[in-house]
C-alpha cells in the first residue's frame, strides 16, 4: 500500500472502530506549543504536575514531541461524540442539586472505552503497514514501524495536533470544536514512526464570538484561548488537592465534578448530535446529583457507585469537600444540621470546608 492508501485505509479503520472524526497531524514544534511553555511559566496549570513534566534535560515533555518521542513522525488523531441528552449545567436543577461535568456520566470511564477502540485502529496500521514497503520511514532511522496510543496520558498536547489533523479549532474557550459535533469529544491519539499524508488544519470558526468568556462564573478565561487553571471550576473541583482557595469557593456554584458552562453557552454545541452509545450514557444518580448523598458518601459506597468512573479522579475527599461548597452556596438553611455534623468529621479538609459552608448560610441575607 502506498502511504496515501494507507491514510485513506486509517481514517476508515477509526470510522469503523466508533470514531465520529479522524485525521494525520505532522510532527511539528507548532506555534501552539511554544504557547503552552507560555502558559506554564504563567503558573496557569496550577498544581498539575503532570503538565509540568520534564525530561532529562530540562524540556517541558508536552511542547515537543519530537523530543520526546523522536522516533514521531505522525499522529493520528481520534475522536468520539459523548453528548447526551440534557440537562445541561445552564439549565435549571430542583434544590440541594449539584452538577458533575458531562464527560463523567459515563458508565465507563472513556479513557478505556477510548483506548479499546485506538486499539483497534493501531492494529489496522500494523496490519497495513506489513502489507506494504512502507514501514520503513524514509529517514531510515528505523527499522519498525512504531506506535504509541494516548488518551490524555502521554507527553502531548492532544488538542494541538487535534487541530492539525482536521479535527476542529481549539475555540475561545480552549475546548476542541468541530463544526458538525460540536466540542462534547474525546480524543485519542496514535503516535506512529509512519510517514503518513497529513490533513489540512481546522480553521477557527469563533470569529467574534465571546460568550464562553462572558459565561465563566470564575473569569478563568483570562483572555481568549487561554485558561487559568487555577480559577477553573474543572481544576479546582477535580484536580485541586486539599482547601479550595476560600476567595474561589462562591465561583465554585452547585458544581461538585468538573464544569461545563463555556461548552453548555457555546454556539457550536447547539446542534450538536447526542450519541446512542450505551458507554456514554449517564450512571443513575449523576445527573444533577443529590448534594446531601455525595457529603455523606461512605469508603464503600464510592467505590461500588464510581468503579470505572472518571468521577474517581477527584477522590472520595475531593468529591464531599465540594458537595460541601455547594451547599454553601445554596444558601439552603436544610443543610445547616448535616453541614454541624460534617464539621466534626474525620476528614479534617471536609470539616474545614463545613464551617465555612454554614458561615455562608448563616450570614447570607
Ligand atoms: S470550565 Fe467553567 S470555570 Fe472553567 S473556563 Fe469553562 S466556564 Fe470557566
Ligand atoms: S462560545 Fe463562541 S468564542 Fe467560545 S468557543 Fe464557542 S464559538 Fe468560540
Amino acid at each position: 500500500m502506498e502511504t496515501a492508501q494507507i491514510t485513506t485505509f486509517l481514517k476508515q479503520a477509526a470510522l469503523d472502530a466508533g470514531f465520529e472524526l479522524a485525521g494525520v497531524a505532522p510532527v511539528h514544534d507548532f506555534a501552539e506549543l511554544a504557547q503552552f511553555k507560555d502558559w506554564i511559566a504563567a503558573g496557569y496549570s496550577g498544581e498539575m504536575k503532570y503538565m509540568q513534566a520534564r525530561d532529562d534535560s530540562g524540556r517541558l515533555k508536552r511542547a515537543s514531541l519530537r523530543s520526546a518521542i523522536p522516533w514521531a513522525r505522525s499522529v493520528i488523531v481520534c475522536a468520539i461524540n459523548y453528548n447526551t441528552e440534557p440537562p445541561y449545567s445552564t439549565g435549571e436543577a430542583g434544590p440541594g442539586r449539584g452538577w458533575v461535568s458531562r464527560y463523567a456520566w459515563g458508565r465507563e470511564d472513556y479513557h478505556e472505552a477510548v483506548m479499546r477502540r485506538l486499539r483497534l485502529v493501531e492494529a489496522g496500521l500494523h496490519a497495513a503497514a506489513i502489507s506494504s514497503d512502507r514501514q520503513v520511514p524514509s529517514t531510515g532511522e528505523n527499522k519498525e514501524l512504531r506506535t504509541l496510543c494516548y488518551v490524555d496520558t502521554g507527553p502531548i498536547v492532544e488538542r494541538v495536533y487535534a487541530k492539525y489533523a482536521g479535527v476542529g479549532w481549539i475555540g475561545k474557550n480552549t475546548c476542541i470544536l468541530n463544526q458538525k459535533l460540536g466540542s462534547w469529544l474525546f480524543l485519542g491519539v496514535i503516535v506512529t514512526s509512519l510517514e503518513l499524508d497529513v490533513s489540512l488544519p481546522a480553521p477557527d470558526r469563533c470569529g467574534s464570538c465571546t460568550r464562553c468568556i462572558e459565561a465563566c462564573p470564575t473569569d478563568a478565561l483570562v483572555a481568549p484561548y487561554q485558561l487559568d487553571a487555577n480559577k477553573c471550576i474543572s481544576y479546582l473541583t477535580i484536580e485541586k488537592r486539599g482547601s479550595i482557595p476560600q476567595d474561589m469557593r462562591e465561583g465554585v456554584g452547585r458544581h461538585v465534578f468538573g464544569c461545563d458552562i463555556c461548552q453548555d453557552v457555546c454556539p457550536w454545541n447547539r446542534k450538536a448530535p447526542v450519541t446512542a452509545l450505551p458507554e456514554f450514557q449517564a450512571r443513575e444518580g449523576l445527573v444533577n446529583p443529590a448534594l446531601d448523598w455525595l457529603a455523606e458518601m461512605t469508603p464503600e459506597e464510592f467505590r461500588e457507585k464510581f468503579r470505572g468512573s472518571a468521577v474517581r479522579r477527584a477522590k472520595l475527599s475531593g468529591l464531599r469537600r465540594n458537595a460541601v461548597v455547594a451547599m454553601g452556596n445554596s444558601r439552603d438553611r436544610r443543610f445547616l444540621p448535616l453541614l454541624q455534623r460534617l464539621s466534626a468529621d474525620s476528614d479534617p479538609v471536609v470539616a474545614e470546608h463545613a464551617e465555612w459552608a454554614i458561615k455562608s448560610i448563616t450570614t447570607s441575607p
